[in-house]
Order: C-alpha cells, then structure tokens, then sequence
C-alpha cells in the first residue's frame, strides 16, 4: 500500500514537472514568438550616407507592449521585436512602454465586446504573473510597470524613466523609457487610480483600447459613442496632472469630445493616415481630426504593421511617414511602431537605420528625418511632462 501510494505521488509529481516544463519551456515562448513574428528578410540596404547620418539621430519610439511578455527584456532574443541590447542596436534614445491590461477574444478592428472572454487574463496566469494581477486591470497596469522600475534600477541598463522635463536630459548611451497605458481600463471606473497609476510613473494615458470602457467609446468598440461622463472627469484629471493624452484606439466621437475639452496636445502613440492607406479607416483617424491634432502641438506615430500603414516595409514606413509630413507638417510626425504588440513588422528594433536609409532615398532632407525619427518626440514629452 506505502509502495503504491509512493509510485502514485511519484508519478503526479513527474507529470507536473512535464506541464510545467510544458507552459514555461515550450508554450508560453511559442505563443510570443507566433504574436510578435519579423517577417523573414534579407538584410535590408543601410547606406553608409544613411548608416553615419543615423548614428548621430536621436531616434524616438511612442508604442512598444514588450513588458507584457515573459521574455526579460534585459537579454538579447531571438523572438519578439523589442529587448534593451536590440534598441542599443538601433540607436534608440527614447522608448514608450505600454502596458496591455485587457483584450477581447476575437480581436478585430471593426467591433469588439467588451464582455468577451478576456486573453489578458489567461496571458497573466499562463505567465505566472502574481495572483493580485489575475484579477485586477489595474494591478497589471501596476505590475508592468513595476518590471520596468526593476530594470531602472539596475545600473548597467542605464535606463531612465523619464517623470518630469529634466529626465530627459541624459548623458549619451542612457536608454529614456516612458510608460503608458494602452486604454484607461485600468482606473477600474475610479478617478483616484489615476494618482495611483501616477505614482507608479505611468505620464501617458491611452484612453481607450480594442472595445468601449468606461471613459469612452473605442474605435473598435460597439457603441462608436464618446466620452462618458466619467471619461470627461478622467480627462480633465489628466490634464490636471500632465498626463499625457493618447488616443490611439479612440472612437472619433471620443476624439472631438477630447479636443472639445481640453487644451492639451494630445498624441496617437501608433497609427497611419487613411488618406495615405485608405484600407485602414477601421484603424486610423480622418485626416480633419490629425489635422486638429497637429495645430495643437499634438503627434502622431506611425505604426509598423499592417492595420495601420499599407506596405510594412522600411519603404513603405518611410512613405508613410513623408504622407504624414506632407498632410500634418515636419513637427507632427513620429515613430510608433507597436513592438510587441501582437504585429508582424518586417524589421525589429535593431534595424531602425533601414527607416533612416529610405526616408534619405525618398528624398527626405537631413532637418525633417531628424524630427521624424525622435527630435518631435522629445521636444512633445519637453512641452508636456511635469516641471517636476
Ligand atoms: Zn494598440
């Protein structure tokens, strides 16, 4: 009886081991590396031109959802878009972190439920995050952010999350990281989780994600509606505070309310044109609202996937972006490419210089692929962030 019940314990004991060996060795890095995939390619041109003028850029990123994977972007991998040593690589001075709180089953860009089987949920326990964020948007929101807090406070990442202007005044090779949540789902319906978020260092907001919550219509949501009576108070306590407004996944209506509203510049952290991809009017705003956008100090980054622009390619990134200058101006125009956010891009982060290459071979002159490539981005976080 002793002997079998030892074989038996034995045997439950081994056959954990294997799920758990499973889970963390084989599923979870499958499942990231299938989310996040670089389409195969040949190197792409990097002219000497382009490869010395690139190396003296401050380059800047708006959207990039690497804390959402169990992948410590203090390594170098082989999967995913986003890790420190590929964004040394690529020259990047300035990267926005996002934090993925909530996502609907399905995912789609023309309408989403907000009560659909949440795969945030499942990512979180699959991922061993701790048990408060199984639970709670607003922990994941808190939990991501506190991963980065690890990896600042680790000296030899020379990172730097930026809190107030004077952050981003770094000695050359400082990584500046800034947080953001994607949608205000994390304030759980309570305007003091915004201080609360604050405190965590979170100085952008997204308001809305791929369905309508309780600020607000999604531009991928059911109702098409905008701001709520409660999304009308968080704005104003956003702006109170100097927290940056994106509107990346708003619905249109919950743009012009915000506009409305505020005299804040706001952002969309990762985006296109209609007018230059017409196929994305279920993704991006109508040029009249960017254009709104733009005369109040606002940007816009241009994603690197296909829901947002028409040809991935460092080519077509740079024809987007030089659409985008021509319909918004040379100062309204940035990078967003969404790393790791569930996209397939045609390049990672190490290969930015490709984007430098073709906005030269697109005649895009030296002063404007400045601004476009980080130059807009810091002087929009210069006029916006707190004075202290
Ligand atoms: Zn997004």
């Amino acid at each position: 009886m002793r002997k079998a019940f030892k074989w038996i314990s034995g045997l439950i004991l081994l056959l954990l081991i294997t799920v758990v060996i499973y889970i963390f060795g084989i599923a979870v890095p499958q499942t990231d590396a299938r989310m996040n995939p670089v389409a195969v390619h040949d190197p792409y041109p990097v002219s000497e031109r382009a490869k010395a003028l690139h190396a003296t850029l401050l380059v800047a990123d708006l959207h990039s959802d690497s804390l959402l994977w169990r992948r410590n972007p203090e390594k170098r991998w082989d999967r995913g878009h986003v890790d420190l040593p590929r964004l040394r690589e690529g020259g990047v001075d300035i990267q926005v972190f996002s934090a993925v709180t909530k996502s609907p089953r399905g995912l789609n860009f023309d309408g989403n439920d907000a009560d659909a089987p949440d795969d945030i949920t499942t990512l979180a326990k699959l991922q061993l995050w701790p048990l408060r964020t199984w639970g709670s948007i607003y922990e994941r929101a808190a939990f991501q952010a506190q991963r980065l807090h690890k990896i600042e406070s680790r000296a030899q990442n020379n990172l730097v999350i930026a809190r107030k202007k004077s952050d981003l005044n770094q000695p050359g090779g400082t990584l500046i990281a800034l947080l953001l949540t994607e949608g205000s789902h994390p304030l759980e319906g309570k305007i003091e989780n915004i201080a609360k978020l604050y405190d965590e260092g979170y100085r952008a907001m997204g308001l809305q994600h791929f369905f309508d919550n309780e600020l607000g219509g999604s531009m991928h949501g059911r109702s098409q509606a905008g701001l709520t009576r409660f999304g009308r108070e968080a704005v104003l306590e956003m702006e109170r505070r100097n927290i940056m407004i994106d509107v990346a996944h708003s619905s249109r209506q919950t743009v012009r309310d915000v506009l409305t509203l505020v005299d804040a510049p706001l952002f969309i952290s990762h985006g296109g044109t209609i007018s230059g991809c017409p196929k994305t009017a279920n993704r991006n705003l109508p040029d009249d609202i960017l254009l709104q956008i733009a005369a109040r100090g606002g940007i816009l980054g241009i994603g690197y996937f296909s829901g947002a622009i028409c040809d991935i390619s460092p080519k077509g990134i740079a024809t987007e972006i030089i659409h985008a200058v021509d319909l918004l101006g040379e100062d309204a125009v940035a990078l967003g490419s969404d790393y790791d956010g569930t996209v397939k891009t045609a390049l990672d982060t190490s290969e930015l210089a490709a984007i430098t290459h073709e906005l030269i071979a697109q005649g895009m002159k030296e002063p404007q692929i400045r601004k476009v490539m980080g130059e807009n981005v810091k002087r929009y976080f210069a006029e916006n962030l707190p004075e202290k």
